[in-house]
């Protein structure tokens, strides 16, 4: 463990910080960490660099600089870029980090029968070889492949929404966490109809799997457990209660899948005569600790009900275009103060973790739709991937101020893309510039876990080589597997 303060100086600082004030843009600033929390956030000077250097000799890492064992106030450079919080990314998938580009051109549910759960389907029929081949259980690869993603992006912490077949390999995805020094809530799948018929669960069973797993990963460090039945669709009213209770019962947030796609919604209006968000309503399952991934499809009193219960949304853009899922009435819901942020979904569906990406397509869609640019900001998105989220999941990160978590990223802005680049747009080029994979340092905890473009807690080549690995069998086992067909409630 690196005891070490951390300092970085950088050309520009974005504190998201309702303390500093969220639209605050410092020149020339620096952040001060001791081992696990921001000390000092603020505008460097030559009195600030020395005082810092003398209080606190070799056990200060300066980061970006030479290595010395002691550290003199020349010795600290001003990186040219911007240094900000890192982003927290409120809905995700690991199991997704092997399967980018298969099954395209196909709507949620096929997608989710010839890529997802024909994935899974794999890894539990191959395990034994797999786990011979990988010298680890192959789950853990694709796990540790998305801690790779993550950290590419500058994603420092996440809900990672386990669903389908990985509800059962929660052991490795807490240890992929530990090892590669991100924050985490694991929201454990469920599903009891309308689904992989493997896999289906009965809400005893899943309630078990809850305290089982409560027992075994309570005391996980960086790493939270909570209920996260998959879909809307795949789970009956008697799971959804037993699942909401168990939240309840133990304070934690809960997570689902809701109207991703207009079939679900129409399914739900002929079974049961309501939307699917009408439907959770009935068996108390909205509240402010319940966080839906995509409302897609809004009726008007839906969006009542979501403002009256409190109920949180992440808007995943990626992911809802590429699968013709529709977009949601994001602005309406702002405006009417439900409160949503914006996320980019697993990797299969997504096909990246880009959060500024994501930030991006959010905004320039509700641009055009509404056929008004000055509806979504590029400083609203940023804190959409920043502050706000932070706030959704309870986490103590998301800005950059003197007592949260020091997890912190540094963007380079030297390429052509980003040059020129001022205090007074530089929030603005994140957002329409930037590739959103300018992150060369990132910190976590305190804990630098990638130095000038290099991973330090993960063994990136091995890990990409054996996802590598793992794609081309599946390729091989795709092309003569029988054809899963049954994902969705409307099949
Ligand atoms: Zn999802």
């Amino acid at each position: 463990m690196d005891k070490r303060f951390k300092l970085i100086r950088s050309k520009f600082l974005l504190p998201i910080s309702d303390r500093l004030g969220r639209s605050t843009r410092i020149s020339d600033g620096y952040v001060l960490t001791d081992a696990s929390s921001i000390k000092e956030v603020g505008k460097y000077s030559e009195a600030v660099g020395t005082r810092i250097v003398k209080e606190h000799g070799p056990d200060l890492h300066v980061i970006g600089a030479t290595r010395r064992r002691v550290y003199r106030a020349s010795d600290i450079p001003c990186l040219a870029g911007v240094v900000m919080p890192g982003f927290v990314k409120a809905h995700g998938h690991d199991h997704e980090s092997p399967i980018i580009g298969v099954a395209k051109d196909e709507p949620l549910t096929e997608w989710l029968d010839h890529a997802v759960n024909l994935f899974t389907g794999f890894m539990n029929e191959r395990r034994d070889e797999l786990q011979k081949r990988f010298g680890r259980s192959p789950n853990l690869v694709t796990y540790l492949k998305a801690r790779l993603d993550d950290i590419y992006y500058g994603i420092t912490s996440s809900m990672v929404h386990h669903c389908n077949h990985n509800k059962y390999r929660v052991q490795e995805i807490v240890e992929a966490n530990v090892a590669a020094g991100t924050k985490m809530i694991v929201a454990v799948g469920a599903q009891d109809r309308n689904y992989d018929p493997r896999i289906l669960d009965t809400p005893e069973g899943s309630v078990q799997r809850m305290d089982r797993y409560r027992e075994l990963f309570g005391t996980a460090e960086r790493t939270w457990i909570v209920p996260g039945p998959d879909q809307d669709f795949s789970n009956g009213p008697d799971q959804l209660k037993a699942l909401k209770a168990w939240a309840n019962r133990h304070g934690t947030l809960i997570h689902m899948h809701s109207s991703e796609e207009p079939n679900t919604t129409r399914w739900f209006r002929e079974t049961y005569g309501q939307t699917p968000v009408e439907y959770c309503h009935s068996i108390g399952f909205l509240d402010p600790n319940t966080i839906l991934a995509h409302q897609v499809n809004c009726t008007d009193r839906d969006l009542e009900i979501l403002r009256e219960t409190g109920t949180k949304i992440v808007h995943n853009p990626l992911a809802n275009t590429i699968l013709g899922s529709g977009m949601p009435p994001i602005v309406r819901m702002m405006e009417m103060g439900i409160p949503v942020v914006i996320s980019t979904d697993g990797s299969g569906s997504a096909d990246n973790q880009n959060m500024l990406m994501a930030a991006k397509l959010a905004s320039q869609y509700q641009k055009a739709l509404h056929q008004n640019a000055r509806v979504l900001p590029a400083q609203k998105v940023l804190e959409l991937v920043t502050i706000e989220p932070a706030r959704f999941l309870r986490f103590n990160t998301g800005s950059l101020e003197e007592g949260k978590d020091a997890d912190l990223i540094f963007l380079d802005l030297t390429s052509p893309n980003l040059t020129p680049t001022r205090e007074d747009n530089v929030v603005e080029n994140l957002v329409w510039a930037s590739n959103g994979n300018e992150v060369r340092h990132v910190v976590a905890g305190g804990r630098v876990l990638m130095d000038d473009g290099r991973f330090t807690t993960l063994p990136e080549d091995e890990v990409k080589s054996q996802v590598q690995e793992l794609s081309e069998l599946f390729a091989d086992h795709k092309r003569t597997a029988q054809e899963i067909k049954g994902t969705g409630a409307h099949t």
